[in-house]
């Protein structure tokens, strides 16, 4: 039985009193019960701070990129032992802005996705088309292309201790959500995908949505049989509003 996951991405956004606030509503609020984790992941230089904040508590927290090296002459780079040693035990791997704007292929996010778990961290792996690539009847072929080179890379058995997100890019940051069907066709041609290689690995793998998810729309795309939870961004900056789509899982 898979658990939903709801997996806030900050991303470069907050500040240190902010973030300790923000951390605090989200552990006040969080729903009782089993069947679902919640997840925060904020900004680098928070982590140690929130790591201590959330410690003994069901919160989890993780990070929202990693180098694919162990260590060395990285200037500006983040180990993933690192993340460990500070209590992170997620890491969200080929965000779609990492992909448009840091240019990281598709190879460079299985190195990462493969030091992470090295690392004993559980990857995050980002998927999803642009707009044009939807258009042009491509979804299927992107995402495909997107998983191949990690299942080449690391190899299905990976996918084990790995979550999936779905991120259709049109629909990050932009308030127009997948609808449930859209998302689930998707959802479930990625799981079919994986069970090609392994029907274990791929019945036991946790594919979450992402794209202006909240609390209005949690319910409906949780309700759907492939989606194991969400990836948020705007909707994670505010404790009530994240809180909200933790409770549509809570409830679902
Ligand atoms: C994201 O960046 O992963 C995301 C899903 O953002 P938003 O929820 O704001 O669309």
């Amino acid at each position: 039985m898979r658990e939903f996951l709801i997996a806030g991405n900050w991303k470069m956004n907050g500040s240190s009193t902010g973030s300790a606030e923000l951390v605090a509503g989200v552990l006040a609020g969080m729903p009782a019960g089993s069947g679902f984790s919640v997840l925060v992941c904020p900004p680098f230089p928070y982590l140690s701070a929130i790591a201590g904040q959330v410690k003994g508590s069901a919160l989890k927290l993780g990070a929202q990129n990693v180098s694919e090296h162990e260590s060395g002459a990285y200037t500006g780079e983040v180990a993933p032992a690192m993340l460990r040693d500070i209590g992170c035990e997620y890491v969200i791997v080929g965000h779609s802005e990492r992909r448009a704007m840091y240019g990281e292929s598709s190879f460079q996010v299985a190195a990462k996705f493969q030091a992470a778990q090295a690392a004993g961290l559980v990857p995050i792996l980002c998927v999803g088309e642009t707009l044009d690539e939807r258009e042009s009847g491509a979804t299927e072929s992107v995402v495909d292309y997107q998983l191949g080179a990690v299942i080449d890379a690391a190899g299905i058995g990976a996918f084990s201790s790995a979550v999936v997100a779905y991120e259709p890019v049109w629909a990050i940051g932009t308030g127009k959500t997948a609808t449930p069907e859209q998302a689930q066709d998707v959802h479930k041609h990625i799981r079919a995908l994986l069970s090609g290689h392994d029907v274990d690995v791929a019945a036991g793998l946790r594919i979450l949505y992402g794209g202006s998810m909240k609390g209005e729309n949690a319910a409906g795309l949780l309700a759907m049989p492939d989606i194991d939870g969400g990836l948020i961004g705007g909707a994670s900056l505010q404790a009530m509003d994240f809180l909200a789509i933790a409770n549509a899982a809570a409830r679902t």
